[in-house]
Order: structure tokens, then sequence, then C-alpha cells
């Protein structure tokens, strides 16, 4: 077995043959540093340019901290456009195949209100959404963050671009202190350092290649 095969890594076995399935053999870069430290239930900052397999780092790592027969949200992820929350459901949703019953949920802006209200009411496991959405839903107590434990910034650099620091901040204080926060990101602006020095437990950064 390989440094880099998803089998060196503490895994639930059904995810494992999930990623076989898949044809997943080998881990990327970041994936393999990222990982074996996610996995350990640390807070980690993962910086690695577009295609460079974020999304299965913080997938596994949502997915090994879940406990499906709690049917709570136990995952919030954040992303900047309704675009890459479907895709990262998406691809949540392939990677948690062999979890039976699981809930992904996507929550973003532009969707008709009522529908959404709807699905919130029956529950989910996984929150996938942009910053503003559901922020709005956390104001009006439609969400529970009280079994959050792991929280998910993905293309932090473009949300915060984007102009949602504020919104971020105020989500963060819906969420439990104690609690897994990953941030992914293409570069690492000095903004990055600052959000996370105030939402993250002694993150580990991670860096492959530079997109810049
Ligand atoms: P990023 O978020 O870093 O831009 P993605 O997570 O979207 O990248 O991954 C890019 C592509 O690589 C996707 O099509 C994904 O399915 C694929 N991929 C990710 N990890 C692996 C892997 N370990 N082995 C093979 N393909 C992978
Ligand atoms: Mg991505």
């Amino acid at each position: 077995m390989s440094q880099t095969s998803f089998a060196t890594l503490p895994l639930k076995p059904e995810l494992i043959a999930t990623l076989d399935a898949l044809g997943y053999t080998q881990m990327t870069p970041i994936q393999a540093l990222s990982l074996p430290i996610i996995l350990a239930g640390q807070d980690v900052i993962g910086q690695g340019k577009t295609g460079s397999g974020k999304t299965a780092a913080f997938g596994l790592g949502v997915l090994s901290n879940l406990d499906v027969a709690r049917f709570r949200v136990q995952a919030l992820i954040l992303c900047p456009t309704r675009e890459l929350a479907d895709q990262v459901a998406s691809d949540i949703r392939t990677l948690a195949r062999g979890i039976h019953n699981i809930k992904v949920l996507t929550l973003c802006g532009g969707s008709p209100m009522g529908p959404q209200i709807g699905s919130l009411e029956h529950g989910a496991h996984i929150l996938v959404g942009t910053p503003g959405r559901v922020l709005d839903h956390l104001e009006k107590s439609r969400i529970d963050l009280t079994e959050l434990n792991t929280f998910v910034l993905d293309e932090a650099d473009r949300m915060l671009e984007m102009g949602f620091q504020e919104a971020l901040d105020a989500i963060v204080s819906h969420a439990p202190a104690i609690r897994q926060t990953l941030l992914f990101s293409a570069t690492f602006p000095p903004k990055i350092q600052a959000i996370a020095d105030h939402i993250m437990q002694k993150p580990q950064l991670i860096q492959v290649e530079s997109s810049d």
C-alpha cells in the first residue's frame, strides 16, 4: 500500500469502499497532507489551486465526524455561489453513498423560500449553502446548530472578495464554540489569516502549489 493510498487513513469502511468504487486510488497532494490532520480532529487551513481535490479533503472530514443515526445538523459548509454549493452538495452525496439515509440540504440565495423552509423543517445532517441565505435562516431560528461538529468555509478567498465577511462572522456567532473548522481556499491573502485567527483554534496551514 503506497503512502498516499486512502487505505492508510482511519476512515469508515463504507467511505473506503466508495472511494475505491469511484476510482480514487491515490490521494492528491492536498488530501495527503490535510486528511491525517483533519481526521485527527484539528482545524485546517488548506490552500490549493482549483482542481487540487479540496472537496474530498473536507468532505471526508465532514463524513467522518457524522453520526447518521442522529438526525440533526452536524455540518455546515459555506460556499460563495449557488453553483459551487450545488457542486459541493453533489460531491458530498457521492462520497456519502455508502452511508444510508444521509440527508444533505442546499440553502442558496435565489431559491424560493417556501420550499427551502419546508425542507429545513424535514431536517438534514449536512447543510451546504451561501452565506446570506444561511444567515437569514439562522436569524429566524430555522436552523439549529446545537449539534454542529464541523464548520467548513470553501473558497474562502472568494467569499471574502464578495463581501461576505460580516455574514460569516454572524454565522459563526450561531455555531457552538467547540467544533472543527476547516477553511479551504485557492489563494491565501492576509484577510484569510485574519478570519482564521478569530474563527479557528490553532489551525494547521497546508499549502500546495499556489495559483498566484
Ligand atoms: P478543488 O475544489 O480543489 O478545485 P475538486 O475537489 O473539485 O477540486 O476536485 C477536482 C476533481 O478531481 C473532481 O472531479 C474530483 O472528483 C477529482 N478528484 C478529487 N480527488 C481525487 C482523487 N484522490 N483521485 C481521483 N480524482 C479525484
Ligand atoms: Mg472546490
